[in-house]
């Protein structure tokens, strides 16, 4: 049995980065870049109004009152995607639209709530002056032309779509998705919706771990149910490590006499790097690599499967593509937590705000086969190995789920 650490490094020596492609703007949601986005051109790219209504020269409006207006010529229109090429001179105005660029000669925008308003073509009152620069936004002020937009390593979501998409990048570099394997062992597992005989119990692994491998970005392969027989898991395996980048089981991986995953694994050339890791739950924890390929065995019981998923497997899909690493967090006990000598302990916690501070406890249940314990978890608490427990008031660190909220 090796420490959580010393893993972890191994690990980190024994994966590399994926390719990239390039990818229309139409996929990029949920992508890995691997390109920094700069500003290709300043943001607003011109002067423009901020408001419906008249491009003037602030000077000819500066008495301007309800009982007094001022009459302006009205010499065109400059709207939103087709500008004026008038320049406005004394007495002078433009109707000009939300967007619009900003007539030579103007130096403010009256809004046309504060005019006699778009009805008459000739001309315009005005019934109030207006401070010199007013409703204009002006060039660059929001963006250089060179700014750094969005670090490479970032996935893409709404956030960054827009601003992909409001500097004009029809495509871009991302990492290619990480084609996944995934199977569950066991002669006992039936597929939710078929009635149960003597002794079986229903397959939930494959069904949380194909939603957790789209979930971290990467693409499904191939996932099936195998049997416990080596025959059964040769057959998917080399078929599995022929077609992806990485492999993952769920069962069949500690000590029992019919967990033949590691075997069939070390048979079909695969190099074993560690199989027992100082962790509760998931102790049996099998680490290999064929040439560039990955593969992870994790023990079957769900929390287990679930917790190590998050663990190891989300942070190596993230890595292998270049994602960014997450900072870690630390939340306050509000009620005891359990450590073990020699082992790090996860459990699913509720990490939520109290007093604009992260309160934290585990959910109920604690058994590695109580899957239950994932309702309501908005996070895995994790405490490294010690002799006494931890208590309330002290601090845990916290890895969130990623998609889940704090309340
Ligand atoms: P194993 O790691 O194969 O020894 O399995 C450990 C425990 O997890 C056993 O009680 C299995 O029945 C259970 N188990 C294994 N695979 C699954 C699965 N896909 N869904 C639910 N439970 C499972
Ligand atoms: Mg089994």
């Amino acid at each position: 049995m090796i420490s959580l650490k010393e893993a972890k490094s191994i690990v980190q020596k024994r994966i590399s980065i994926l390719g990239v492609r390039k990818m229309d703007i139409e996929y990029l949601e949920g992508m890995t870049l691997r390109e920094n986005i700069i500003a290709t051109f300043p943001s607003p790219r011109f002067d423009n109004s901020a408001m419906d209504g008249f491009a003037v020269r602030a000077i000819d409006i500066k008495n301007a009152t309800c009982e007094n207006p001022i009459k302006l010529k009205i010499q065109g229109i400059s709207s939103a995607g087709i500008p004026s090429d008038m320049v406005i001179g004394p007495g002078e105005c433009i109707q000009c639209m939300t967007g619009s660029e900003i007539p030579r000669g103007a130096d403010s925008i009256v809004k046309v709530e504060d005019t006699s308003g778009f009805s008459d073509n000739n001309f315009v009152k005005f019934m109030t002056p207006v401070t010199k620069g007013s409703h204009i936004r002006k060039k660059g002020e929001e963006i250089n032309k060179g700014e750094l937009l969005i670090k490479k390593g970032t996935r893409v979501t709404a956030n960054e779509l827009g601003t992909i998409a409001t500097f004009g990048y029809g495509e871009l570099c991302v990492s290619r998705k990480p084609r996944v394997s995934v199977f569950a062992t066991g002669n006992e597992l039936i597929e939710p919706g078929n009635s149960l005989g003597k002794g079986q119990i229903y397959n939930s692994n494959l069904y949380l771990f194909k939603d957790l491998i789209k979930k971290a970005g990467a693409k499904i392969e191939m996932s099936e149910v195998v049997k416990d027989d080596k025959n059964s898991l040769k057959l998917f395996l080399s078929k599995a490590l022929k077609n992806s980048d990485l492999v993952i089981s769920s069962g069949g991986i500690s000590m029992g006499r019919y967990d033949h995953v590691r075997d069939v694994l070390i048979e079909l050339g695969v190099e074993e790097h560690f199989w027992k890791v100082a962790q509760k739950p998931g102790k049996p924890l099998f680490f290999g690599t064929k040439e560039k390929k990955i593969i992870f065995g994790l023990p079957g019981n769900p929390v287990s499967s679930f917790i190590g998923f998050m663990e190891w497997i989300w942070p190596v899909l993230r890595d292998i593509m270049g994602g960014k690493s997450k900072k870690t967090v630390y939340g306050i006990l509000d009620e005891p937590f359990p450590r073990e000598k020699k082992m790090h302990r996860f459990l699913f916690g509720e990490v939520r705000y109290r007093n604009n501070r992260l309160v934290c406890s585990s959910t109920r249940k604690i058994g590695s086969h109580m899957l239950t314990s994932a309702l309501g978890a908005n996070c895995i608490l994790e405490s490294s190995p010690g002799t006494t427990p931890l208590y309330p008031g002290d601090l845990i660190k916290v890895n969130l789920l990623p998609w889940k909220t704090i309340k």
